[in-house]
C-alpha cells in the first residue's frame, strides 16, 4: 500500500536526517517551538556572497518524526535555491513533500520547519508567508479558557 511507502520515506528521514547538525558562520538563523507536540527546530542559512543564494543550510533540534522529517525533506529542497524562490515555499509544498495525509495537530508537526525557515528569512528583503490565507487554524484556540489558577 502507498501509505506504508510514504511512511517509510518519513521514517528513512526521521533516523537519518539530511542536513542535520550546525554551520560554523551562518548568515541567518530562525527557530520555531511547537509546543503541542514538543517539536523544536533551528534553521541555519550560509548566503553567496551576493547573499542572494542559499549556499548551505542545517537544522539542528528535536521533534516527532513528521517534524524533523519535514526538516530534513525541506532543507534539501532549498539548499543552492535562490533566496526569493525559496521565499515562496508555501505551506501546501511542505503537505506535498510529506505526502500522507496530516491531521490538524500534524499538520503544526509538519509546518515548524517551515515557520522556522521563515523566522529566518524575516529581516532578509524576502520574507516568506507561512499563512494559508484561511485562518482557520487558530478558531478553536482563541475560545478556550485559560490554564491558569488564580493564586
Ligand atoms: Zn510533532
Amino acid at each position: 500500500m502507498a501509505w506504508d511507502m510514504y511512511q517509510e520515506r518519513i521514517l528513512d528521514h526521521y533516523k537519518r536526517p539530511r542536513n542535520f547538525g550546525h554551520l560554523d558562520h551562518p548568515d541567518l538563523t530562525g527557530s520555531e517551538n511547537n509546543p503541542l507536540c514538543g517539536d523544536r527546530i533551528t534553521v541555519e542559512l550560509s548566503l553567496d556572497g551576493a547573499k542572494k543564494t542559499i549556499q548551505d543550510v542545517k537544522f539542528n533540534g528535536d521533534g516527532c518524526a513528521i517534524s524533523v522529517a519535514s526538516a530534513s525533506m525541506l532543507t534539501s529542497k532549498i539548499k543552492g535555491q535562490p533566496l526569493a524562490q525559496v521565499s515562496k515555499t508555501h505551506r501546501q509544498d511542505v503537505e506535498k513533500m510529506l505526502a500522507i495525509p496530516l491531521s490538524p495537530v500534524r499538520i503544526k508537526c509538519a509546518l515548524t520547519s517551515l515557520k522556522a525557515l521563515a523566522n529566518a528569512l524575516g529581516a532578509t528583503d524576502t520574507p516568506l508567508d507561512t499563512s494559508d490565507g484561511g485562518g482557520e487554524a487558530e478558531a478553536g484556540a482563541a475560545s478556550a479558557p485559560s490554564a491558569g489558577n488564580p493564586a
